[in-house]
């Protein structure tokens, strides 16, 4: 049994660096003590009300904010391909706005047993995140202002959205996007 108080020690000690616990009160995780009540609450009923009722409401919205965003850079036509470098710029916002934010807030208020309390690393990156949403968001709407559905050429205002093969003063718009048979 020996190995296995080690295996639980070191288990501990890496969800306690993982969830940011306090130090001096850092207790058995491993090898506590627990009913059977608890643990089905604990393993079964929320884990699936936590992915049911947040994990895949926020998977659903977030893929949606993702296509709704691309949509309207791909109506930024004078960046041309360079579009590829704000689509990648969107997904490592949304995804730093997750882990920073949206994870951290979430396993507080559904698994308040194991994360008892907010960590300044934790606080830290919500401020983090949070800012770097209302700074992205605000350039995003001046570039949309300046950029959206102008075309390079003549830089005429253009009616509805990108589709493949649409035209303007004669030429494709996104043209690295067509292949050429
Ligand atoms: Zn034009």
């Amino acid at each position: 049994m020996g190995n296995l108080e080690k295996i639980g020690q070191i288990t501990d000690l890496w969800l306690v660096l993982l969830f940011g616990l306090p130090t001096e009160n850092i207790s058995p995780i491993i090898g506590s003590q627990i009913s059977w009540i608890n643990l089905v609450l604990l393993s079964v009923i929320r884990p699936i009300a936590y992915f049911l009722f947040f994990a895949l409401p926020v998977l659903v919205i977030s893929l949606g904010a993702d296509a709704w965003l691309k949509r309207r850079v791909l109506e930024w036509y004078s960046l041309g391909h360079r579009v590829k470098i704000v689509f990648l710029a969107i997904t490592a916002i949304l995804l730093s706005f997750q882990i920073l934010v949206v994870i951290p807030v979430s396993n507080r208020l559904f698994f308040p047993d194991v994360y008892p309390n907010w960590s300044f690393a934790v606080l830290l990156g919500i401020v983090f995140g949070v800012g770097i949403m209302i700074v992205s968001g605000v350039l995003f709407a001046i570039a949309n202002h300046c950029l959206s559905r102008r075309c390079p050429i003549c830089h005429q205002q253009m009616d509805g959205r990108f589709e493949l093969g649409k035209r303007h003063c004669n030429q494709d718009l996104h043209q690295w996007l067509i292949a050429h048979y």
